[in-house]
């Protein structure tokens, strides 16, 4: 049968010690051991069921992890603070000083300041590429590369990156692909494309109540041990660990996914469609007008759709502001960063949450001054609010 991650996490069952039907939150820092002998394995990380100190790990956060590592068909998973805490430890586990990583020139604005100011402190390059031509990837691999980084989905340019073509030249080079799938969790499944490694921010649609930030990283169970060692792992040692209570509301939130991307994918795709028609430079991966539309389709996991995100280009900053306080003022959203809530967002990335990446580059990358990007909302009605946005476009001139 076809994999379908909303089935896999519907398939999981625990219950709290009690019975209860959520499982019971662990409210601990530290846990007890009957024998020391059995404090010592666990410090050797081979004492199974046992628990140490919740910076290593704790049962709320290994429910979560376990869910999410089923919806992407990993072995297991390791969540953390933020989708940050999640991506850098990733970076730091796979490369050494000397060590070169090829990346997605269009990917968040925080991973893209990482690895152009950060790691070359630590002695590792990164050579950033269009990550939508394979043979450019290819051609940026050097004897030093260890790792291929992308966005599936990416940010905010929603370009599209073939997992499986990059899945087999990471194979080619001995590297390790590593996908964020922030974008697009249920619509695409890396893993089963053949990523390696996958990581999310867990503050965007898969909690979806923009209430908290969280990340995780899903692999292989030798690489998630690697990451919690206590000796050497990037996870255990920077300590961006995710507390308890917030594993458990995470958790909470996850099983309403499907819906949430269902209606998120539903709204996006109506108004993309709508404003295309209207004239408007619109993104969306589900029009058949987005470069990577058939990629996208023969990629993805068809019911839960192209996404919640597209964008417009509106022809300049001025506007894009303008058009998005009024549309504020309608209530037909918030200007706000982030994204995967039940209202719809809106920000201008080039002079937000891109700004990490300096002008020129933004201009080569095709990341204009009136971009606006919107993250969709799970809106009842799609049509009255899309007539609301038309209307305030023709006020604002955009239209
Ligand atoms: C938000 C985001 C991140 C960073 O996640 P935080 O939870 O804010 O640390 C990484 N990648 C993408 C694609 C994002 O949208």
């Amino acid at each position: 049968m076809k994999f379908n991650p909303a089935d896999q996490i519907q398939d999981l069952q625990y219950f709290g010690e009690f019975g209860g039907v959520n499982p019971s939150i662990s409210d601990s820092s530290t846990y007890t051991f009957l024998s020391a002998k059995t404090m010592f394995d666990t410090f050797e990380g081979n004492a199974d069921g046992c628990y140490l100190y919740s910076r290593h790990s704790s049962p709320s956060n290994l429910y979560l992890g376990e869910a999410l590592a089923a919806m992407e068909g990993t072995e297991t998973a390791n969540v953390a603070a933020s989708g940050m805490g999640a991506i850098t430890p990733v970076l730091l586990q796979l490369c050494n000083a000397g060590d070169h990583i090829v990346s997605s020139r269009t990917i968040y604005g925080g991973t893209y300041a990482f690895l152009k100011n950060f790691t070359p402190k630590l002695g590792i390059a990164t050579s950033f590429v269009d990550i939508t031509k394979l043979d450019v990837v290819e051609k940026a691999i050097t004897e030093n590369t260890k790792v291929l980084y992308c966005e599936s989905v990416s940010n905010p340019l929603l370009e599209v990156a073939d997992i499986k073509g990059l899945a087999a030249l990471a194979k080619k080079y001995n590297l390790k692909l590593v996908v964020d799938n922030t974008f697009s969790p249920l619509s695409i499944s890396p893993a089963k494309l053949g990523a390696d490694i996958v990581c999310h921010s867990l503050t965007k649609f898969i909690n979806g109540s923009s209430d908290t930030v969280g990340g995780v990283v899903c692999g292989t169970q030798e690489f998630i041990n690697d990451l919690r060692n206590v000796n050497d792992g990037a996870c255990m040692l920077l300590g961006a660990t995710m507390d308890s209570l917030r594993a458990a509301s995470v958790l909470k939130n996850l099983r309403t996914l499907h819906i949430r991307i269902k209606q998120h994918s539903n709204n996006a795709m109506y108004l993309a469609s709508k404003f295309e028609k209207e004239g408007l430079k619109t993104v969306y991966p589900g029009l058949a007008s987005h470069p990577s539309h058939k990629l996208f389709s023969n990629m993805m996991n068809a019911e839960y759709g192209f996404g919640g995100m597209l964008t417009l280009d509106v022809g300049s900053l001025e506007k894009a502001n303008e058009l998005m306080e009024l549309m504020q003022h309608k209530n037909l959203g918030y200007l706000a960063v982030s994204l995967g809530f039940y209202k719809t967002l809106f920000s201008a990335p080039g002079s937000s949450t891109s700004s990490e990446i300096p002008e020129e580059e933004q201009k080569e990358m095709g990341l204009s001054d009136g971009l606006i990007r919107f993250s969709i909302g799970l809106d009842n009605d799609i049509e009255r609010t899309f007539q609301m946005m038309k209307t305030c476009m023709k006020e604002v001139g955009v239209l």
